[in-house]
């Protein structure tokens, strides 16, 4: 049975396992459409009702096509999407893009509201206009109807933090940062929104796919040796008779604060394995194994947009790493 939970102070009821929509954007596989709307609306039946997309996955294919993979279903789920990233190197903050930019989301996902709209990526901003230009559109937006509530995402912790911290966001986004191969989201980011009231919401427990079976796409910034330790965890899983991303989505559903584990899908595959972690239970010492296996890499960050940003950066006038606050490596 699926599980639900209220995203942070919102009203905002999401299922703690959610749809990620970046393999609509081709992402890691080219997309069979047929296939996806069957897989959408098989996990709208399964109680799947939290969806992210941006118009950056698949630079709005994704988006296009969930608009029309989702007729007749819009009103059944929790509909996210983001702004202020458009393509690989293509981010633009101002309050007129993230303004106009979040009109054309609309039209393509055939809505005239979203549920959620985060902005981002924030870490390629500038912090000052993120806080100062970027999160007041996005208060624009709602004030007019068009989303419910407004968060943030990103990569480095300590920067969304600082972010909600600072200003009122709904909801916090971040990815890779708690699964089987790292779990620093909980030294800087969990307790701050948690004291905040803000809904977590934690994105790619198979590690962007170094955790399954065909192992992390050529995009992906892991550095090789840990794609080979990767290759070498799903193995290893295999030999104790478990599937992987099985053990890998539990261990993330068992975190109690957050709301959300979010998962990209695109076949009915992966949502039928992905609803049996519901069901499962934590294999503990596999857990441990596989931590060991890491090494020295577990926690690996890489670094992802700009300097001032990164967690190996000051922040709250801190060095977090030198501290011993931010456990990153890398
Ligand atoms: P993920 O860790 O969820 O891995 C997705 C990959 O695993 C895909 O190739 C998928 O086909 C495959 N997969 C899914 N279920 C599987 C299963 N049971 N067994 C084997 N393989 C399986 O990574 P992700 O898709 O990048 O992250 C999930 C979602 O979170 C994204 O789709 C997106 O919506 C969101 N996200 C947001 C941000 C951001 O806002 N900055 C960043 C990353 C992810």
């Amino acid at each position: 049975m699926m599980e639900y939970k209220l995203l942070g102070s919102t009203e905002l009821l999401v299922s703690k396992i959610g749809f990620g929509c970046s393999p609509f954007g081709d992402v890691y596989n080219s997309l069979d459409l047929v296939e996806a709307q069957r897989t959408v609306h098989m996990a709208i039946d399964k109680g799947i009702n939290f969806f992210d997309v941006s118009p950056y996955y698949g630079i709005t294919l994704a988006e296009e096509r969930l608009g029309k993979v989702l007729a007749g279903k819009r009103h059944h789920i929790v509909l996210a999407t983001k702004c202020g990233r458009y393509g690989f190197a293509d981010f633009d903050y101002s309050a007129r893009a993230v303004i106009d930019g979040f009109d054309a989301s609309l039209l393509r996902l055939k809505t005239d509201y979203v549920d959620l709209l985060q902005v981002h990526d924030v870490e390629f901003g500038a912090y000052e206009q993120i806080v100062e230009e970027t999160l007041p559109a996005l208060r624009q937006i709602q004030a007019a109807g068009k989303a419910r509530y407004i968060g943030i995402t990103g990569y480095p912790l300590g920067m969304l933090a600082r972010i909600a911290s600072s200003v009122p966001v709904d909801s916090v986004l971040t990815y890779c940062r708690h699964n089987l191969a790292s779990t620093d989201m909980d030294n800087v980011l969990s307790p701050i929104v948690k004291r905040r009231g803000v809904g977590l919401i934690n994105a790619s427990p198979l590690h962007m796919g170094l955790l399954t079976e065909p192992g992390a796409p050529d995009w992906h910034p892991a550095p090789p040796e840990l794609k080979e330790i990767g290759r070498q965890v799903v193995q290893f899983a295999k030999t104790r008779g478990l599937r992987l991303s099985t053990q890998a989505l539990r261990f993330c559903l068992d975190h109690p604060d957050v709301c959300s584990t979010l998962v990209g899908m695109s076949t009915r595959k992966h949502v039928a394995w992905n609803l049996e972690a519901l069901n499962s239970v934590s294999d503990k010492e596999v857990q441990l194994e596989i931590r060991d296996m890491f090494g020295h890499l577990f926690n690996y960050v890489w670094p992802s947009g700009r300097p001032e940003n990164s967690d190996h950066k000051t922040c709250f006038g801190h060095n977090l790493h030198v501290e011993g606050l931010l456990n990153v490596k890398g």
